[in-house]
């Protein structure tokens, strides 16, 4: 069924349709009025009442304490840290990375309602449309997967997963299933499901032949995992070999439109939910690691799949716990890694742990030999991630003497330079020069080399574009959009007196448009609407926080004024040089008209007497 809309709105609004690639502006309402802010944010991000407003770490940024606020009364987000900010369609796309169109669509599907086709352009409906396709490709992928495992060519899997004692339970819930040895099994079915060998190359499921045309499945005679995203969503494929000859032992899906190595976890679908209760998340590497864990109640387990974790997973963590424990191995890689993520767990405010096994071998075979019990001793004698490095540092140091530990300094230097606090930095100094049984003074040096050298420069947040403040102009720009916004009575002046050509910043620019085609006799500005008019991102965010923090101006008018003049006194020297530099290049053709503008600007200067009609350049 079509959403049904009445004709007839103002021209204001068809133009804004027309910019919106023709979704009309009561259908995006619609969905606005439908989808609240607080109840979509908060199925992405665990939000906390505080006042008025809802609060949560910011998913766009890392950061320790919540400056990332969601206001229900207006309707928008605004992120303190890092300028984030707009309506509940600017937090869906950027969130999951979706074009403005495609977030809109989202949230239609949300809640029930429905765009005709010819709403979105052609090209925004197939990207769509494809991604969609692949979701559900994937899907029939891992169906025709399980569906195997229990038939007689999975014998060798079903085995497999007994030997590793994973119960039927759990092979249900995870959605294990077997690939079958052969080339062309995936690509057959598949064909008979109507699926193009193109779709399945997009999603990684098969390779195009060296030699010749044609394609063969990419996982053969593997036990299969399907990797979802947090919403439940098959992304991807981690297949574990059935025949030791076979090579790579865990086989992942490539890089595709769904699924980018070393952005997300597995198992963050199942784990997401008891992350958020307990406050705490468990990391492991692998597959079997996940599945056992939570088969013996350890249901806020995600695995790695045994890449380097990166901001991007550390990030998504942060929504939802608040310490991590992570199961490193204790072999060099293993340290590396740890000492590696150190920095991106600094900076995130997680508490982090590391977990050692007190016997060889994986967190999966650890519990199927001690247990819970055992495992719960495992996470209550996890030490903290800088304990770990130093302490499993010096050990390797010992096998290796002098070499050995200008390795261990390696990597313990680093760490320690980037500890903020001088008092914690010197104990833990004190400590490495005891048990490397180095000079301590030495040590100190090498450490200040360490953090003159390399101190690690935290990205600031990319601030809104247009903001440099640096200039009187930019500044008078953004004070007048901020009035304008926050107190209506000074829109007449600016309106009369200014064009959005007249602004040098295209953020401040296109607000001062989307501002022209309010109306303008209002008691408070409507933000949700004006959003709606804005397509910039940018200038969303700007929006959002000026209409979150509504700074409070003693003279609103007078102050509307003066920026009013910076802003034209700035167009009419631009004009000025302009024309001096048109009239020094007319000159031998003696036209007087440049001359004469001149001259007419000047006096214009003089007096303060702006008119409106300064035409562009
Ligand atoms: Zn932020």
């Amino acid at each position: 069924m079509l959403f049904g809309f009445q004709a007839g709105k103002k021209a204001a609004t068809e133009r804004a349709n027309y910019r919106m690639n023709r979704i009309p502006h009561q259908v995006i309402e619609e969905i606005r009025n439908r989808c609240d802010i607080v109840e979509v944010i908060g199925t992405y991000v665990p939000l906390k009442q505080r006042g008025s407003s809802y609060y949560a770490v910011c998913p766009f940024h890392t950061e320790k304490t919540p400056s990332f606020a969601v206001n229900p009364a207006k309707q928008i987000f605004h992120c303190f840290g890092c300028g984030a900010g707009g309506d509940v369609f600017s937090f869906v796309a950027k969130h999951q990375n979706l074009s403005f169109y495609e977030a809109i669509k989202v949230l239609a599907d949300r809640c029930g309602v429905e765009l005709s086709h010819q709403q979105q352009t052609s090209q925004e409906l197939a990207r769509l449309k494809e991604r969609e396709q692949f979701f559900a490709i994937n899907e029939l992928a891992a169906d025709y997967y399980k569906q195997l495992l229990n038939k007689q060519e999975g014998a060798l899997a079903r085995e497999y997963l007994a030997h590793r004692r994973v119960s039927t339970q759990c092979v249900e819930k995870f959605v294990l299933g077997y690939a079958p040895s052969g080339w062309n099994h995936l690509l057959q079915y598949m064909a008979n499901k109507g699926v193009a060998p193109q779709k399945l190359l997009q999603v990684g499921l098969i390779i195009p032949r060296s030699k010749g045309a044609g394609f063969y499945d990419r996982f053969r005679q593997r036990l299969m995992f399907p990797i979802y995203n947090a919403q439940g969503k098959v992304i991807g494929f981690g297949g574990r070999t059935l025949d030791d000859e076979q090579q790579p032992k865990y086989l992942n899906s490539p890089d595709t439109p769904l699924y980018h190595k070393g952005e997300g976890f597995y198992g963050l679908n199942w784990a997401r939910e008891d992350i958020g209760k307990s406050g705490s998340a468990i990391i492991v590497e692998g597959y079997l690691d996940l599945i056992t864990a939570h088969q013996y109640g350890f249901t806020n387990v995600v695995a790695t799949l045994g890449t380097a974790i990166t901001q991007a997973q550390v990030r998504k963590l942060r929504q939802w716990a608040k310490e991590v424990i992570i199961f490193f191995d204790s072999d060099t890689a293993g340290i590396s890694a740890a000492a590696r993520s150190w920095a991106l767990f600094l900076e995130s405010g997680l508490r982090v742990r590391v977990a050692a096994l007190e016997a060889e071998g994986d967190p999966d075979s650890y519990l199927n030999t001690y247990g819970t019990s055992g495992f719960e001793g495992c996470i209550g004698r996890a030490v903290s991630l800088l304990d770990f490095v130093i302490e499993q540092s010096i050990v390797q140091s010992k096998q290796n003497g002098i070499e050995g530990k200008i390795e261990a300094l390696n990597k313990i230097l680093p760490v320690l330079a980037s500890i903020n606090n001088q008092v914690e930095r010197t104990s833990y100094l004190k400590q490495l020069a005891e048990r490397l049984n180095i000079e301590e003074g030495v040590l100190l040096q090498e450490l200040r080399k360490v953090v003159e050298s390399g101190r690690r420069k935290i990205d600031k947040p990319a601030s809104i574009s247009g903001d440099t403040s640096g200039s009187a102009t930019q500044l008078a720009e953004k004070m007048l959009i901020q009035l304008m916004i926050c107190y209506p009575s000074t829109q007449q002046s600016a309106l009369s007196q200014l064009q959005a050509h007249d602004f040098t910043s295209a953020v401040y620019a296109a607000i001062f448009k989307a501002l022209q085609e309010e109306e303008h006799d209002v008691e408070e500005v409507d933000v949700t609407a004006l959003m709606s008019r804005l397509q910039d991102e940018a200038a969303k965010a700007f929006v959002s926080s000026v209409a979150m923090e509504h700074e409070r101006f003693e003279n609103a008018e007078r102050v509307a004024i003066d920026c009013i003049q910076v802003i034209h006194r700035r167009r009419l020297k631009t004009k000025l040089s302009e024309l001096k530099e048109l009239h020094r290049k007319t000159k031998s053709t003696a036209d007087t008209k440049p001359l004469y503008e001149c001259d007419q600007l000047m006096k214009e200067m003089k007096t303060g007497n702006f008119p409106a009609t300064i035409k562009p350049t």
